[in-house]
């Protein structure tokens, strides 16, 4: 993308929270036009959302209670990179740990921004299929309920606003956009 500059450049900046998995960052920024500003942001692991696919069209959706907003929340199995962890580690080991699915075979799909405004938080879509069941084994304190539902229920879902949350829209309506299934 070519045009006029519009980079923010760095001045000075500080942390101001560190938190298990997130931090908060407050920096002072040059703008284009020369002035100053503030810009804060959490900065991010990075993490990956899974399609999990079955031969018979259903995809695997997980049912969580999302705090920040008090409810519960349809969605697609995913989770944080640890750290120097591969994406594609991270999508084998969430899809087993989570829901005790592996997949013989798996595609990276994409890469989306979820946040940009204020966090560089990317993650990763992968898709998973020749799924076989093992065994879940939950993190401490992680808890939820996994469901596998006809895949165009699932876009039905995200079209009445049943399945509102960020990654699990993108990831299913890559697959419905872009995949011969
Ligand atoms: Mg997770």
């Amino acid at each position: 993308m070519k045009g006029k500059d519009l980079t923010e450049r760095f001045l000075s900046g500080e942390e101001i929270y560190a938190g298990k998995f997130i931090t908060v960052q407050r920096d002072l920024v040059r703008l284009p036009d020369g002035s100053e500003t503030a810009r804060e942001y959490v900065r991010h692991p990075g993490a990956v959302a899974i399609v999990a696919l079955f031969d018979d069209g259903r995809v695997l959706l997980e049912r969580q209670h999302r705090y920040p907003h008090r409810r519960d929340f349809i969605e697609l199995p995913a989770g944080k990179l640890e750290p120097e962890e591969p994406h594609f580690e991270t999508a084998k080991r969430e899809l087993l740990e989570e829901t005790g699915y592996v997949a013989r075979e798996w595609t990276r799909l994409a890469l989306i921004h979820p946040t940009i405004a204020y966090s560089d938080e990317g993650i990763e879509l992968w898709l998973a299929r020749g799924l076989e069941l093992r065994e879940a084994k939950l993190d401490a304190g992680e808890f939820l309920e996994v469901l596998a539902l006809p895949f165009d229920e699932a876009v039905a879902m995200v079209r009445d606003g049943r399945i509102t949350d960020g990654k699990t829209v993108a990831g299913l309506l890559w697959v419905k956009a872009f995949l011969q299934r």
